[in-house]
Formats: structure tokens, C-alpha cells, sequence
């Protein structure tokens, strides 16, 4: 399907300025759909007339409903834009049944803002190539509506460890180092709420991680006048299949809240835990499909692909920055020459070798030049609280067993 301005007939497009359908072309906000006809399930045999008819090619290509192109559809393809005449295609055939999201994330920053947000990080950048914000580069930026698996996990947490409390004292000459250790043991119920896992393989698997949180609190119902504009897939994995990474960042989040559960115990905070175990049993999980708004900016430098991700809700960006050698180490040559320049001046001032001031300066430079070189990708700012409401966790079982000390000693030098 397409969406046709009712004014003068332009593409029209979803504007996340203005949250709704706008036409690029008259600024009209009124529009018609023209159906690409395609009721055909991918896979059924099709008649060259009926096909046709549904919008598809005897070859089984889809057919664009404005120009009548011939349009080779990827395997997932769900939206896109016709190569030939740049209209905006909904294969409807594939957001129906088991692929009709259940709720989606409108995008809320648009295509300039996504650009102005890469340009403002990535300018201050000092040894990235020199094109990596031009406005021919941005050009390839694409809205894409990942599909993502939501899970709902309601789990209890069961976690062993030895938690370690330890003392020093000093007694004349030797210092007596006291370990206390416990058996720990915590066990809590939480209910962990839309924990996230991107269904698209254009998305590396830790990226939603670092794209993460959406706030699904703002999603909508789906409807495919959101998706005008913007390139979107189905679901690649099933949420069986994609369950497993879900339960690992179920694993992560209840290890640490567990962690955090037995600084509270009877026995007072432990300076440190070991042998940590966490038990997870899963009581009830369901899984709910949806599509999450994310700017995708595909940079190439020197044959390496370098994909930067932005938040379409948040505005969060993620990607590493390639780094230009040249320039890195152009600086961290400056900085040497410099470093060496005012050492070696010392030196005749104040009377030492030289040679030392020189070797200062090298690894200065060196340290300069391999910090810059290895820049990073974004950080993570979900943690357990993201998909744990406070009333959503109880704790069921705290104990901490005494186990014995253990004496350690050393002898001081007192000068
Ligand atoms: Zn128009
Ligand atoms: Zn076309």
C-alpha cells in the first residue's frame, strides 16, 4: 500500500515533528491509500493475470503500485522505497497474522533533527575522517522500524554466594588482616516487564543493548500510516527462537539485583562477593511483538562498515567513529615534539640529562596516539530497575550463615 496526498498526489510520509501523515511536496496533511493489491501470501502460486492483479510480477516480484516497477523484495522486507520513482511501500501481505505488531513506537525525531544529533556528537571528534558528518555522507540516513521481541518474564531468582567481610588491625610491627566469610543466600520473585530483543539481523544483537531503553509506555496500536517514510522488516526470529538472549539479560539484571539484595542482610554490608550461582526459574513469560523506531546511518571508511544507530524516541546515538591513523598520530607527534621541546629546555635549566625528558615525551606520545586510536561505541544505560518496578520484586528468602574467620599477617617496616 501507498499513501497519496489527496491535494496534488505526492508520496505522502509520516512526520514525527507533527506526529502525523504530512505531504513533503504541498505540506497537505490529507491523504488517500492506494493499495498495492497484494492479499497473496509470500509463497502461493499465482497466475500471471491474478498475480498482476495482487501487485505482483509473474516472477513473484512486487510490483509498484505508483510507477508499476518491477521491485525485488529482501526476504523481510515489510516497508521500503521504490527505487525507481522513491514512493513509499507497505507490504501489507507481511504485517498481517503472526507478523501484525502488536504495538509500535512512533519515530519522534525526524530525518533532520537524526542528522543535526549525528553532526553535534560527532563533529567535536577530532581524528574521525574528515566526511563523516558531510551532508553528502548523511544522505544514506534511513528510518527504520526494527521489529523487536518484548518479553514478559516472571521469574523467582534464587542466588548463592560467599560473601567476605574483612578487617585489618595493627598490633605493634604486624598488621592482622581478619576474613570473615558466609553462606549467602537470597531468594526473590520479580517480575521483569518488556525487556527487549531486537528480531531484525540488520541490527547487531549488543546494539539494542546500548540503544536501549525504549519507552513503550508511548507505543500506539499499530497502523501502517506510521510507516510511511520508513523501511521496516518482519520479525527474522521466531520469540521461541530469540528467548535465550532474553533469559541471559535476565541472568545479568537478577545477578546484580542480588548482589544489591545481600549488602542488606543480617550481617552487614561484605566487602566483596565470591562464587556467585543464580537460579533462575521461569514461572510465566509471554512475548509481545513490536516495532521500535530507530535512524540508521550506514558509514564506509576504507572498505570497513562503520553503522551508527539513533533512539528514534530517545535520540540516544550509538556506533563507533572510525579513526583517521593520519591524524591521530599527527597529534600525538605534536604532542611528543612539544612534551620533548619543554623537557630537554628543563634540562639545561636545571641541570639533568636530557635523554630522560626525550623518553618522557615518546611514551606520552605513544600513550596519546593508542588511546585515540580505539574509541568507543556508546554505554549502557538500561539496568535491572529499567524492567523491574520496586513493587514488582519480593524478597522470599535472606540468610547469611557464619562460616569462620581466616587470619592473615604481616610484619611492618616502622622506620
Ligand atoms: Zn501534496
Ligand atoms: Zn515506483
Amino acid at each position: 500500500m501507498i499513501y497519496k496526498c489527496k491535494n496534488c498526489g505526492g508520496d505522502m510520509v509520516f512526520e514525527p515533528s507533527i506526529g502525523k501523515m504530512k505531504c513533503p511536496f504541498c505540506d497537505s496533511t490529507e491523504c488517500e491509500e492506494v493499495s498495492t493489491g497484494s492479499e497473496i501470501k509470500d509463497g502461493d502460486v499465482a497466475t500471471e493475470e491474478t498475480a498482476q492483479e495482487l501487485g505482483y510480477s509473474a516472477a513473484g516480484n512486487l510490483l509498484c503500485p505508483n510507477c508499476g516497477c518491477e521491485i525485488e523484495l529482501g526476504k523481510f522486507t515489510s516497508a521500503l522505497r521504490c527505487p525507481a520513482c522513491d514512493s513509499n511501500i507497505i507490504v501489507d501481505s507481511r504485517m498481517k497474522g503472526e507478523y501484525k505488531p502488536e504495538f509500535m513506537t512512533p519515530f519522534k525525531i525526524n530525518e533532520k533533527s537524526a542528522k543535526e544529533m549525528i553532526k553535534k556528537k560527532f563533529d567535536s571528534l577530532r581524528f574521525a575522517p574528515r566526511d563523516l558528518v558531510s551532508e553528502a555522507r548523511l544522505k544514506k540516513i534511513q528510518g527504520w522500524y526494527m521489529p523487536t521481541w518484548f518479553y514478559d518474564m516472571d521469574t523467582t531468582l534464587d542466588y548463592y554466594a560467599t560473601g567476605i567481610q574483612e578487617k585489618k588491625e595493627t598490633k605493634g610491627n604486624t598488621e592482622y588482616t581478619y576474613i570473615d566469610s558466609f553462606d549467602v543466600n537470597r531468594v526473590m520473585d520479580a517480575k521483569f516487564n518488556r525487556l527487549p530483543v531486537d528480531a531484525a539481523d540488520a541490527l547487531p544483537d549488543e546494539m539494542m543493548d546500548l540503544l536501549a531503553p525504549f519507552d513503550t509506555k508511548e507505543s500506539m496500536p499499530y497502523d501502517s500510516r506510521y510507516m510511511s517514510g520508513f523501511y521496516s522488516e518482519q520479525y527474522n526470529q521466531s520469540a521461541d527462537q530469540l528467548r535465550p538472549r532474553a533469559e541471559s539479560q535476565v541472568e545479568n539484571f537478577g545477578r546484580s539485583m542480588c548482589h544489591d539484595e545481600a549488602q542488606s542482610g543480617s550481617h552487614g554490608r561484605y566487602n566483596r562477593t565470591e562464587n556467585e550461582n543464580l537460579k533462575v526459574q521461569y514461572n510465566d513469560v509471554s512475548a509481545h511483538y513490536g516495532l521500535m523506531p530507530v535512524w540508521k546511518y550506514d558509514y564506509t571508511y576504507k572498505d570497513q562498515p562503520y553503522p551508527f544507530y539513533i533512539n528514534g524516541q530517545t535520540g540516544k546515538i550509538v556506533g563507533t567513529a572510525p579513526v583517521d591513523p593520519k591524524r591521530v598520530w599527527t597529534f600525538a607527534a605534536i604532542v611528543t615534539l612539544v612534551a620533548i621541546a619543554i623537557g630537554v629546555g628543563l634540562s639545561f635549566m636545571l641541570d639533568f640529562n636530557f635523554l630522560l625528558p626525550v623518553v618522557v615525551g615518546l611514551i606520552i606520545g605513544l600513550i596519546v596516539g593508542f588511546t585515540n586510536m580505539h574509541p568507543a561505541a556508546g554505554k549502557v544505560t538500561v539496568n535491572s530497575a529499567t524492567y523491574v518496578a520496586p513493587g514488582d520484586k519480593k524478597v522470599k528468602v535472606s540468610t547469611d550463615v557464619y562460616r569462620g574467620r581466616e587470619t592473615k599477617t604481616r610484619q611492618l617496616n616502622n622506620n
